[in-house]
């Protein structure tokens, strides 16, 4: 390659923003050289370098926009130490195709025992797929209810949380819901319904949602939105955060409600 020659390319690859393809450029094009490459076989190397680079950057991009908590993956969750979890099903949820057809996921179970391990976890393989997603805690979203209020802007935010394909909704039910939030949450719940998945998890099971919304028909017509296409994920086993303590005998069975990380 001519110094002219060579000065184009990196004129047009800087002019593209292809900036790790000029990077790679003068590497690349030695190894080719030595290796005797085929012109076909070095586009593809000098390609795949772009799009690696560009994918790594939208999945930190991503996972900043998420707001998970904690990052956590499925490889990171001991099976076995839950047995009433299936495995397979989680690993088929993992596969994020219920995000494609709209379908929602709720995890059920008393505290400690992975519900929002395993909601991070599905949200990080959506990332991993290109899924736009967003984390909150209802603790959280009430709390940006109410100064929206204060700033007339819920429709602002009820947009903005149809907007992820993917919503995680953490921690329903730890205690009541004023009529407005549960309003909102039932406008949320309809639009996003079968556009935008939504994982939620709570430590109530569904009979009791009646109390959470102190509002019957309200609970239930939210419930109706959320499980008409869903799986629901029933945990019942210890909290993996007092194991190490019920291994040295401090408890023998959940003492009192624990204070969530
Ligand atoms: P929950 O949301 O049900 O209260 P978490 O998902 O917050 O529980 O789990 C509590 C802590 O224990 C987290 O740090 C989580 O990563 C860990 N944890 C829970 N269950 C498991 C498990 N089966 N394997 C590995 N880590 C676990
Ligand atoms: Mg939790």
């Amino acid at each position: 390659m001519t110094d002219l020659t060579y000065g184009r390319v990196q004129g047009h690859l800087h002019r593209l923003k292809l900036t790790r393809m000029a990077e790679q450029l003068d590497p690349l094009t030695e190894e080719a050289a030595k290796e005797g490459w085929t012109y076909l076989a070095f586009l593809e190397r000098i390609l795949d370098a772009e799009v690696s680079a560009r994918y790594a950057h939208e999945v930190v991009m991503k996972t900043r926009l998420a707001h998970f908590p904690f990052p956590k993956t499925l490889d990171e969750f001991d099976f076995a130490f839950q047995p009433s979890i299936n495995q397979r099903q989680l690993q088929e949820l993992a596969t994020v195709r219920f995000v494609a057809n709209g379908e929602n996921v709720l995890f059920l179970g008393p505290p400690g025992v992975g519900k929002t391990h395993l909601a991070i976890a599905l949200g990080m393989a959506a990332i991993a797929q290109s899924i736009s997603v967003y984390f909150t805690t209802v603790a959280d979203l009430l709390e940006m209810l109410h100064k929206d209020i204060q700033e007339d802007r819920l429709d602002q935010r009820l947009r903005m949380l149809c907007k992820p394909k993917l919503l995680i909704l953490d921690e329903m039910g730890y205690f009541p819901l004023d009529r407005m939030a549960a309003q909102f949450l039932f406008q949320l719940v309809s639009r996003r319904y079968l556009r935008g998945s939504i994982i939620l998890t709570s430590n109530k099971s569904y009979g009791d949602w009646g109390d959470i919304f102190a509002d019957q028909v309200l609970a239930a017509a939210i419930l109706d939105r959320l499980l008409h296409h869903s799986t629901t994920v029933n945990i019942r086993g210890h909290s993996y955060r007092l194991r190490e303590k019920r291994k040295a005998g401090i408890f023998t069975e959940l003492p009192m409600p624990e204070k969530e990380d």
